[in-house]
C-alpha cells in the first residue's frame, strides 16, 4: 500500500474495512474500503491524493443525513470531511463544510445575525447543504452565501466561486452535477438582526418541524423531491384540500405519496413512515436493497395512480433508486 503520510505531512487517519452504516442517519451500508476523517484541507488534499495512487474511487460522507449507501459498501476511499471551523466579520461568516448546520443556526443567532432561520433543524454539514442547496420553509442555504471554496479533484486546488456561479435551484447545485468539486468552505452574508427576534423565528422554525414530526429517526428526510406538476386538477385538489398555494407547480411529494394510498406501505424492513409519507424509514434492520424495493415501488404506484414521477432527494451511493 503507498504511504499517504510522508514525513513532511501529519500522518493520515486511515481505517480499513470500516462499515458506514453507523455514519448515516439511515443506519444502512455495508464497508468502505478505507475510511480518512479529514480534519482540514490539507488532509482531504493527502486523503485524494491516497485514492489516486491507490486506484481506487472515492467518495465524500458529511454528516450521512442525505445518503443511500449500497449494502455491499464503497470499494474504494470514503473521507469523511471533519473540518469545523467558522470564523465572522460583521454580518460575513466563514464556515468549513464539516460544520454542523444546526450549530452553525444557533451561532449565528448568538451572534445576531439573521439569515439561516429557515433552516434550523436540518440535520448534516454545511458542506453536504451547499451541496444539496438544502432549505426549508421557503428558504435555502444557497440564498445566503457569498461564495463557495471547493477543491477540485483532479488538480487538488481550491477554487471560489460567487454564488451566480454555483447553479443553485431547487435542491441542485454545480457541486451535486460535479462530484469532482469537494465543498471545503463557504462564506455567508448574513444580515445583522436582533437577537431576540431571530432568535424566536427559529424557535417558530423548530415547533413547526415539531408539528410535523420531521426529527424521523433511521430516515434521509424527504426521500423525493417536490414534482413539478402539470395535472391542473391535481394542484386544484391539493390546493383546496391544504389550503395553501403551490410554488412553481410545485407539490409536495408526501400529499401525493399519500393520495396514492401508500402511507405505512413496507418492504421488508423499509417502510413509508406513518407520520410523514415522503419520509422512508429504516424500521430497524432494513437493507439498502430493501429501501431500493420500496422507494422504486412508491415511485411505480405514484406513476401509475397520479400520472407523475417523482425523482429522490436522497443521495445513492452504490444503488440506482
Ligand atoms: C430527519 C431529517 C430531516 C431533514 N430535513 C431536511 C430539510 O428540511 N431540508 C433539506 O434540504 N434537507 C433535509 N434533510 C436532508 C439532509 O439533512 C440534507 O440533505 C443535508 O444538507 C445533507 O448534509 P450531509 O452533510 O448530511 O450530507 P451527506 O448525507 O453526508 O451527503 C449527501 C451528498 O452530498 C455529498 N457531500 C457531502 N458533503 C459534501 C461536500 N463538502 N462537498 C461535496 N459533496 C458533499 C455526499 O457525497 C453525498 O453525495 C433531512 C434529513 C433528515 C435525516
Amino acid at each position: 500500500m503507498p504511504n499517504a503520510n510522508s514525513h513532511t505531512e501529519s500522518p493520515l487517519d486511515i481505517a480499513e474495512n470500516v462499515p458506514l452504516a453507523p455514519f448515516t442517519s439511515f443506519r444502512i451500508g455495508g464497508p468502505a474500503r478505507f475510511l480518512i476523517g479529514a480534519h482540514t484541507q490539507r488532509e482531504l488534499q493527502q486523503a485524494l491524493r491516497f485514492a489516486r495512487e491507490m486506484h481506487l474511487p472515492f467518495c465524500i460522507l458529511g454528516g450521512g443525513s442525505n445518503l443511500l449507501i449500497s449494502d455491499d459498501g464503497f470499494p474504494g476511499v470514503a473521507i469523511r470531511l471533519l473540518m469545523n471551523r467558522v470564523t465572522r466579520s460583521g454580518g460575513m461568516v466563514q464556515v468549513q463544510a464539516g460544520y454542523d448546520l444546526t450549530a452553525l443556526v444557533h451561532r449565528t443567532v448568538a451572534w445576531g445575525l439573521s439569515g439561516l432561520e429557515s433552516l434550523a433543524g436540518i440535520p448534516g454539514t454545511v458542506g453536504g447543504a451547499v451541496r444539496g442547496n438544502a432549505g426549508a420553509y421557503g428558504g435555502a442555504i444557497g440564498d445566503v452565501l457569498a461564495t463557495v471554496s471547493a477543491l477540485d479533484a483532479a488538480t487538488l486546488k481550491v477554487v471560489t466561486l460567487r454564488r451566480d456561479q454555483c447553479a443553485f435551484g431547487y435542491r441542485d447545485s454545480r457541486f451535486k452535477r460535479d462530484p469532482g468539486l469537494i465543498v471545503v468552505g463557504a462564506l455567508l452574508a448574513l444580515a445583522p438582526g436582533d437577537p431576540e427576534e431571530v432568535s424566536a423565528k427559529v424557535t417558530q422554525t423548530l415547533a413547526k418541524r415539531e408539528a410535523k414530526q420531521l426529527s424521523c429517526d433511521q430516515s434521509a428526510g424527504s426521500f423525493f423531491m417536490n414534482p413539478v406538476v402539470d395535472d391542473a386538477a391535481l394542484i386544484r385538489k391539493f390546493e383546496d384540500e391544504q389550503g395553501v398555494r403551490c410554488r412553481e407547480c410545485r407539490i409536495p411529494a408526501g400529499w401525493l405519496i399519500d393520495q396514492a394510498g401508500l402511507r405505512n406501505l413496507k418492504v421488508g424492513g423499509a417502510a413509508v413512515s406513518h407520520r410523514h409519507a415522503n419520509y422512508l424509514v429504516n424500521t430497524g434492520s432494513a437493507t439498502a436493497t430493501e429501501m431500493v424495493q420500496l422507494a422504486r415501488l412508491v415511485r411505480k404506484e405514484v406513476q401509475v395512480k397520479l400520472g407523475v414521477v417523482l425523482k429522490e432527494e436522497v443521495s445513492p451511493l452504490g444503488v440506482v433508486i
